[in-house]
C-alpha cells in the first residue's frame, strides 16, 4: 500500500498541462492563463497627477512664490498644455491628468485656496518636484512581464491584462469530466425515498467542486452491477479526460469499480493509500483516454480524496503550480490517530497570538457529513508526526475553497 505521499506523487506524475484556446476577455475570468502578457506600453503611460490640485514649476516654487496665475485646467483625459511662465503660473489639474509640460509636481488642493484667477498656497503648505506624481513607466517599461503565464485569471489580474489592452489571452481548454455515483442505495433528488436510500451528495459535491477549476462535468448513475458499469466506463472513457467515480472501490462484495475499470480498459497505476479516512483510493488512466479517480463513497473520504488528490492532478494538468501548503496550529489534539496519514475536519479560530490556529470538530468518522458544515477545511497529520505533536507543532491545511 502507498503512503500519501508516494500516491500523490503518482497523481502528480501522471498530470501533463493540457491543451490551450483562446479566449476573449469577456469570457477569460477565471480560467488559467498559459501565456506572459507584456505591457504595452509603459506603466503609467504618462506623468500622472494623483491628486486634483495645481501643477507649477520647481522654479516658482524654489524662488518662494506662493500666488501663482492659473494660466488653464489640465483635466484627466485631454493632452499636456504647457506652462508659459515657470516662475509666476501654474494650471488646475485634475486626478489621472497628464502633469502638465514645465510643470514638476502637483500640490493638492486642500492646500490651495483659489481665486478667480489666482491660486494662493497655504503658508504651512510642503511640496517638492514629483509631489503627487506617479511617474511614467514607474509600475512597469513597456515590453517587461505584467502577468507570468500559469495562473488564474482572478479579477484583479483579469483588470491588469486588460491595462496591458489583450482583447484576447491564450488559456487552458476546460477539461471534459465525468462524475459517476455508484450504489444501490442511493436515489436522485425529486424522487421519493425509503428509510433505508440516500441521496447521492457526493455526486453532487464533486460536480460543484469541479466547476471551481472551470469543468462542467456530466453527472452520471450505475448501480452495483458490473455489467452496467463497463458499460457506462467503456463508452465515455475516450470521451473526456477526467473521470471521478465515487464508490464501489473498497473490499464489499458489490464493489466492482476497480474491476469494471480495468475491462473498460483503465490501467490501474494504485489502489489503496495508508490513510485515513478514504484507504479504499483507486486511481488510473485509460492508454488513450481518461484519467480515472475511484473515490471511496464516505462523503468525508470523496470530499477529502477530491481535495488530497483530485486537486493538485487538476491544476497541473490546466498548467498552474503545486499548490504551496498552508500550515496551521491546533488548539486541541486528536483523541487517537491511527498509524496512517490521518484527515481531521477543522474550523479556524484565529486569535492576535496564534493567527493560524484552528479547532477539530466534532467527527464521529468518514460519514459524518454534517460535521463539515462546521468546518474550514481539515488537516492532514502523517504518522511520523503523531510522537512529538504538540498544539505548537505546525501541520498542514487544506481549505475547502478552490485554490
Ligand atoms: P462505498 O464506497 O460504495 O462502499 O460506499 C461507502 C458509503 O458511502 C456507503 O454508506 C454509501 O452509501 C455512501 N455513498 C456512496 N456513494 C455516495 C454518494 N454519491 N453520496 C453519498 N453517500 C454515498
Ligand atoms: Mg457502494
Amino acid at each position: 500500500m502507498l503512503t500519501h505521499t508516494e500516491a500523490l506523487h503518482a497523481v502528480l506524475s501522471a498530470a501533463i498541462p493540457g491543451p490551450v484556446e483562446t479566449r476573449s476577455m469577456d469570457l477569460a475570468a477565471g480560467a488559467v492563463l498559459r501565456e506572459d502578457l507584456l505591457a504595452d506600453r509603459d506603466q503609467p503611460p504618462f506623468d500622472r497627477a494623483t491628486m486634483d490640485g495645481i501643477a507649477f514649476s520647481r522654479t516658482a516654487w524654489e524662488a518662494g512664490v506662493r500666488r501663482l496665475t492659473i494660466e488653464g485646467i489640465q483635466p484627466a483625459g485631454a493632452p499636456a498644455l504647457r506652462l508659459s511662465e515657470p516662475a509666476a503660473g501654474c494650471f488646475r489639474i485634475m486626478t489621472g491628468a497628464v502633469l502638465p509640460a514645465g510643470c514638476d509636481g502637483v500640490l493638492e488642493s486642500e492646500q490651495v485656496l483659489f481665486e478667480e484667477t489666482v491660486a494662493q498656497i497655504a503658508d504651512t503648505a510642503v511640496w517638492q518636484p514629483h509631489r503627487n506624481v506617479h511617474g511614467q513607466g514607474s509600475d512597469k517599461k513597456a515590453g517587461h512581464v505584467l502577468l507570468a503565464g500559469g495562473c488564474v485569471l482572478t479579477p484583479q489580474r483579469l483588470a491588469i491584462a486588460i491595462s496591458a489592452g489583450a482583447a484576447s489571452v491564450c488559456v487552458s481548454q476546460p477539461l471534459r469530466a465525468m462524475v459517476v455515483s455508484t450504489g444501490n442505495e442511493l436515489v436522485d433528488l425529486g424522487e421519493a425515498l425509503a428509510p433505508y436510500q440516500i441521496r447521492p451528495s457526493n455526486a453532487y459535491g464533486l460536480v460543484a467542486a469541479l466547476r471551481d477549476y472551470g469543468c462542467r462535468a456530466a453527472r452520471k448513475h450505475v448501480p452495483d452491477d458490473l455489467e452496467a458499469m463497463r458499460e457506462l466506463f467503456s463508452a465515455s472513457v475516450t470521451e473526456v479526460d477526467l473521470i471521478l467515480v465515487s464508490g464501489g472501490v473498497s473490499k464489499g462484495l458489490y464493489d466492482f469499480v476497480p474491476r469494471a475499470l480495468e475491462e473498460a480498459g483503465v490501467e490501474k497505476i494504485f489502489h489503496r493509500v495508508a490513510q485515513k479516512p478514504g484507504k479504499p483510493l483507486w486511481f488510473g488512466q485509460h492508454p488513450q483516454g481518461a484519467t480515472v479517480f475511484g473515490l471511496p463513497g464516505n462523503p468525508v473520504s470523496t470530499l477529502i480524496g477530491f481535495r488530497e488528490y483530485v486537486v493538485p492532478w487538476l491544476r497541473r494538468s490546466l498548467g498552474l503550480p503545486d499548490a504551496l501548503t498552508e500550515w496551521v496550529t491546533l488548539n486541541d489534539l486528536p483523541a487517537s490517530v491511527a498509524p496512517l496519514t490521518g484527515y481531521f475536519p477543522v474550523r479556524k479560530a484565529p486569535d492576535m497570538n496564534h493567527p493560524c490556529a484552528v479547532d477539530l470538530v466534532a467527527y464521529q468518522g468518514s460519514g459524518h457529513l454534517a460535521a463539515l458544515a462546521e468546518s474550514d477545511g481539515y488537516v492532514v497529520i502523517d504518522p511520523e508526526v503523531v510522537p512529538n505533536l504538540t498544539t505548537a507543532i505546525p501541520v498542514p491545511f487544506r481549505g475547502w475553497g478552490a485554490i
